[in-house]
């Protein structure tokens, strides 16, 4: 009865909207005219707003929640008013995915979106591009930070009067997340992004770093995706976009990211990491682009130059979704079957292109704090000039691809994470005997001089030893198989030498730590009677005395080896819990 109230009463709405004429649709921004974002309950009840005026918009929030325990609300548009994923996928319509809000300080994403889909949805020349197109948005990803609101936690940024934090209810930068996703707000979005597998996914940001004459900048992920991916990026979908923004008056750039301190050296792109949107789409294919307006340029125009982006992209996924569905499944399936895998990239240093830059002149005069040399940008001289930009990667480490991956249940952590990424996986049966790749952690830094980041102390430089053992593995442990969609995002995560591995980040540190060991004056006994029953590694031992003065001069050097040559080593201690069964 209720159900049958509350569906009439939707009924009614919609039809009195348009009986009535379409309700104020202006969003929160607009109506204020000026320097002002959104809150989160602004947000939401204007996207509750277009779903009771249009059939084509639905909302849900299913897929989770964000850390401060709100359900994260993602809407979707979607003109043939069908909403289910699996309908729409195979009807051949290409998914673009809008999120906004992750840096909860860099907010005119959310503002930008609510104009977007508003006329996309009432201006009929806007609307047919959703014939073979749907959008999916999440308003406010960060939403622990978007409700944090204050005035300055943006030191350098140029508006709106107030706006939320970067760090979310944990302090976590989400846009560092996707992979450890220790908030929730990435197992939300972990979940959406599996169950939609977006084609083209825009993360909205602002700027921090140089002064330049752009207004709007972006980060492509062309360089982590898939060969025909990769040159259709760049060669034809960023150029078109740029064609049409620069009509709106906002020309476009790449993100000025410098080889040194100014963008006269040059500027640099790279291979996204996967802790970072743009690098975790690529995890999937997906092509992403970070967009970034420029920190010190007022909000409105900020905003508008978003929106500008957004249009012309949409205008250019209408034209060639067909293109994108096609090379995407291609890309998909050569990597499903791939004998090896790229796990680590570097920045190619000698290779670059020469762009046009317009930028303004960067001189030095005496600090007013310091007295010190400091630098500014002198408005009074902008230029437009050629620098280069370093634009090529080179691949690192090789992986030869296993057949599948074992892990133990008990790395539940890595297991719910995997699940959450819509990994395929099946539990063994039975206890079962199976001959597999181990990898033993020979050695590892930690990065950032052991200081935490992001609720971590990263791990890098993985040096490995590899054999081959007969291991007993139990009913419920999990087998997953890499001739899946999920390939790339396995290998990325499972291999440890990988930059953004679940080892990276700690998950499996407690195989690092030997569990048992020896007390000197009882293993001195048991230690000689090894030694006497194995001449062998007696003589080893003589041997590495008359090598080594250090080693010859300590009793516990000489103990501890004739222990980690005997039975009583433990053999698992360093061996990484992930095993690989080969071809
Ligand atoms: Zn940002």
């Amino acid at each position: 009865m209720k159900n049958i109230l509350f569906l009439t009463l939707i009924f009614c709405t919609k039809a009195f909207a348009g009986m009535q004429g379409t309700p104020d649709l202006r969003t929160p921004h607009e109506k204020t005219k000026g320097n002002y974002t959104a809150t989160f309950q602004e947000t939401l009840a204007y996207y509750q707003l277009l779903e009771k005026t249009f059939p084509e918009v639905k909302l849900t929030d299913s897929f989770g929640q964000s850390d401060n325990g709100t359900k994260l609300p993602l809407a979707i548009i979607s003109t043939s008013k069908n909403f289910n994923i699996k309908e729409l996928k195979t009807s051949g319509k290409l998914v673009l995915m809008i999120n906004n809000a992750i840096h909860a300080g860099e907010p005119e994403g959310v503002d930008a979106t609510m104009m977007f889909v508003r006329d996309i949805l009432t201006k009929n020349d806007y609307k047919k591009l959703l014939d073979n197109v749907v959008i999916l948005i999440i308003p406010t990803y960060n939403i622990d930070g978007v409700m944090n609101r204050g005035c300055c936690s943006r030191a350098n940024q140029n508006g709106p009067q107030e706006y939320g934090f970067r760090g979310n209810a944990k302090n976590l930068d989400l846009n560092r997340d996707f992979i450890k996703s220790d908030s929730k707000n990435a197992q939300t979005f972990n979940r959406i992004f599996s169950a939609w597998e977006p084609d083209v996914f825009i993360d909205n940001h602002v700027s921090d770093g140089a002064d330049y004459q752009y207004t709007l900048t972006y980060i492509s992920n062309e360089l982590s995706l898939d060969v025909n991916l990769n040159t259709y990026m760049r060669d034809e979908l960023t150029p078109a976009i740029n064609k049409l923004t620069t009509k709106d008056g906002f020309e476009m750039c790449p993100y000025v990211e410098t080889k040194a301190n100014i963008p006269d050296s040059g500027l640099v792109s790279g291979h996204a990491p996967s802790r970072f949107s743009s690098g975790y789409a690529a995890l999937f294919n997906c092509i992403s682009y970070t967009v970034e307006t420029h920190m010190l340029k007022p909000f409105d125009k900020r905003l508008q130059s978003n929106y500008s982006f957004m249009l012309a992209l949409l205008i250019n996924l209408h034209k060639d979704a067909a293109h994108i569905l096609t090379q995407r499944s291609i890309a998909i399936s050569s990597l499903m079957y791939a004998k090896e895998h790229v796990i680590t990239w570097a920045e190619d240093s000698l290779s670059y292109d020469w762009i046009n830059f317009k930028g303004y002149e960067a001189a030095y005069k005496p600090s007013i704090i310091s007295g010190l040399p400091r630098l500014y940008y002198n408005h009074e001289k902008p230029y437009n000039k050629r620098i280069k930009y370093y634009n090529y990667v080179t691949p690192g480490i090789f992986v030869k691809v296993p057949k599948a991956y074992i892990i133990p249940c008990a790395w539940s952590g890595v297991i719910d994470r995997l699940k959450n990424n819509g990994v395929w996986m099946t539990p063994l049966i039975h206890d079962s005997i199976i001959e597999v790749e181990v990898y033993t952690i020979t050695n590892y830094e930690n990065a950032r001089n052991n200081k935490p980041y992001e609720g971590h102390y990263l791990h890098q430089k993985v040096t490995l030893s590899t054999e081959k053992k007969s291991l007993k593995f139990l009913k419920g442990d999990w087998l997953i198989n890499t001739d899946q969609r999920r390939m790339r995002y396995l290998m990325e995560t499972l291999e440890p030498q990988a930059p953004d591995a679940f080892f990276a980040w700690n998950f499996f540190d407690a195989v690092l730590q030997q569990k048992e060991y020896f007390s000197d004056y009882v293993w001195e006994d048991v230690a000689a009677d090894i030694l006497e029953k194995n001449p062998a590694l007696k003589k080893e031992l003589e041997t590495k005395k008359l090598a080594d003065p250090t080693f010859a001069k300590s009793a516990q050097m000489q103990l501890d080896f004739v222990y980690k040559n005997s039975p009583y080593f433990e053999k698992t201690v360093n061996r990484y819990p992930v095993y690989r069964v080969v071809r």
